[in-house]
């Protein structure tokens, strides 16, 4: 089987909407970003060789990326596809990844820059089950708690502060953004307006996703 991506500027709310998507077609989620994160956690030679570009809100060189990403997909879960979410972000990563995987759909989360900011500066997510919510838009129940596995202590990131963003969103732009003609003229780029509250976002991918399959 093949695997889905999912595209769209940082904040956008890839994570969150994998989420959803994992729960109705049982992808395992893929997120480059969590497994830099916890290879710096781990104080790997993997982690220590990320955090500079990840601080500076800076693209990981593609070599070390593509390598994660191939050893990854290897892995038994993978056996029937992933649902692949902050890769690929150039275009050279993009090829790497029609050599070793099918992609059934790239699926755009569309959120204009000026909302990415107030999106992302006030983002935390649960360090258990990675669970994301939001100091205003989606904030949990009980203070500090996780509403989805009752963790205490919800963690935030340390790039996801206004500086940073602003190197981020710039990086989008120069060096992501220009896969959305590439996966286009593959015929395989759909997007959905994302600037919307989660279930709205999550019920337009879905809809897309049950369209393509013909269901
Ligand atoms: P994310 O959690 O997807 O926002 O990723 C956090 C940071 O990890 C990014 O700002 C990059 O520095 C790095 N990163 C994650 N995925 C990739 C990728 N596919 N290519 C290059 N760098 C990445």
């Amino acid at each position: 089987m093949a695997s889905i991506v999912l595209f769209g500027p940082p904040g956008a709310g890839k994570g969150t909407q994998a989420a959803i998507i994992m729960a109705e077609t049982g992808l395992p989620q893929v997120s480059t970003g969590d497994m830099l994160r916890a290879a710096l956690g781990q104080g790997s030679s993997l982690g220590l060789e990320a955090k500079s570009f990840m601080e500076a809100g800076k693209l990981v060189p593609d070599s070390i990326i593509i390598g994660l990403i191939k050893n990854r997909l290897q892995e038994n879960d993978a056996s029937n596809g992933v649902l692949l979410d902050g890769f690929p972000r150039t275009v050279a990563q993009a090829e790497a990844l029609m050599e070793i995987e099918e992609v059934e759909v790239v699926l755009s989360i569309e959120v204009p820059d000026e909302r990415i900011i107030e999106r992302i500066c006030g983002r935390y997510s649960c360090p258990q089950c990675g669970a994301v919510y939001h100091d205003s838009f989606n904030p949990t129940t009980s203070e500090d708690t996780c509403d989805n596995c009752s963790h205490h202590g919800m963690k935030r990131r340390a790039d996801d502060n206004e500086e940073t963003v602003t190197s981020r969103l710039e990086t989008y732009h120069s060096q992501t953004r220009p896969l959305a003609d590439w996966y286009s003229q593959r015929g395989l780029f759909q997007a959905v307006d994302g600037d919307r509250n989660i279930e709205s976002v999550g019920e337009s991918l879905l809809k897309v996703l049950s369209e393509l399959r013909g269901e």
